[in-house]
């Protein structure tokens, strides 16, 4: 099992709220529009004890209004790192000496929402296939 704290990396725009331009989105003035199930299921990760760390593709310097509108909207996180780029996201983490698996990934449609996520159930469904093919 995995013992120490779990992370979550996770995407702001299109993944918590709607996707919006760039142009748009650097503006101290703009406001986020939260997508169905974010706070319900920020609220569920911090509750279950994961570290959250948002990810964007946001360029630094607009890190001030970024972060306003993030507190704005009632989006609450342990970490924010910013321009990542927009393309492919890889998480490489080596696997517990027990065989356990340490990274995983999900790639919701832009502006579906998270709330259909369930890491605890996709965690339980690896092991339990790894407990298998060990057999
Ligand atoms: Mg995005």
């Amino acid at each position: 099992m995995i013992s120490s704290k779990p992370t979550i990396f996770c995407d702001i725009d299109g993944t918590l709220v709607k996707h919006a331009p760039l142009t748009d989105s650097a503006k101290k003035t703009h406001k986020l529009e939260l997508l169905p199930g974010t706070i319900e299921k920020l609220t569920e990760w911090e509750k279950n004890g994961y570290r959250i760390i948002l990810t964007t593709g946001r360029k630094e310097c607009t890190r001030a209004a970024t972060e306003q509108q993030l507190q704005e909207a009632g989006i609450f996180y342990d970490q924010l790192i910013m321009n990542i780029g927009g393309g492919a996201r890889y998480l490489i983490n080596d696997k517990k000496p027990e065989g356990d698996i340490t990274s995983f990934c999900f790639c919701p449609e832009r502006n579906q929402g998270i709330q259909d996520i369930e890491i605890w159930y996709f965690f339980k469904m690896f092991t339990l296939q790894i407990l298998m093919q060990k057999e």
